[in-house]
């Protein structure tokens, strides 16, 4: 174990792993068909940028979108984890945004190419404060919300996750050695748009430390 990663602006966890397509009206608002199989891609750990920090717009992209995501943290590791051990190795969660170069996205899946750079840009990956996992009462029945200047853009449930936060640690561990400290951003509710220099996003969830970021 290891203790709960707080607001700490450092931190630099081995990976962060993210789940697209974990939501089906998400996936059908990008007209992607629903995955089998989880949707695994990396955020390098530079992307990490905590609550009451700023969003860079990045001059690659003229299309940003915010997705609001559920966060859960490894804090013992391990490597092919059983579905039924796995939520005893995530200790907290918190909320979480997986910014999106949209534009630049979509130019990759065009190409085939990967989703690296649209996902990975510095401060594409707001994290909010953790609560300790033994908190919460049932992780897929967390409401989620989003605001952007006030107005709300996105709402979901964890109910409507295609995979479960325990099948997505075991399917994760299948691949990839966990360790103390990666994060699971566990994919998106439908609601996703772009973003503006000047916007406030403001995270809330069930139970969960909201998360506040500006854009510039
Ligand atoms: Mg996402």
């Amino acid at each position: 174990m290891i203790t709960l990663p707080t607001t700490d602006t450092t931190l630099r966890p081995g990976k962060l792993l993210c789940i697209g397509r974990n939501y089906a009206k998400h996936a059908a608002e990008m007209k992607s068909d629903v995955p089998d199989t989880p949707m695994v891609f990396l955020k390098p750990s530079t992307a990490l940028v905590r609550s009451g920090g700023t969003v860079e717009l990045p001059p690659q992209s003229q299309e940003v979108h915010h997705e609001l995501e559920l966060v859960a943290v490894i804090t013992t590791g391990g490597k092919h984890i059983a579905q039924e051990d796995a939520m005893n190795h995530v200790g907290g969660y918190a909320l979480g945004l997986d910014m999106t170069a949209r534009d630049v996205q979509q130019q990759a899946k065009d190409r085939r190419h990967p989703w690296s750079v649209a996902k990975g840009f510095d401060t594409f990956a707001p994290l909010g404060a953790f609560v300790p996992a033994d908190s919460i009462a049932d992780v897929q029945q967390l409401t989620l919300s989003l605001s952007v200047n006030g107005e709300t853009r996105q709402r979901g449930t964890t109910a409507d996750m295609i995979f479960s936060v325990a099948e997505l640690v075991a399917y994760c561990s299948s691949v990839f050695t966990l360790e103390p400290g990666d994060l699971l951003y566990t994919g998106t509710p439908e609601g996703v748009g772009p973003v503006q220099s000047g916007d406030t996003l403001i995270a809330s969830g069930t139970g969960l430390p909201s998360l506040e970021v500006q854009v510039r």
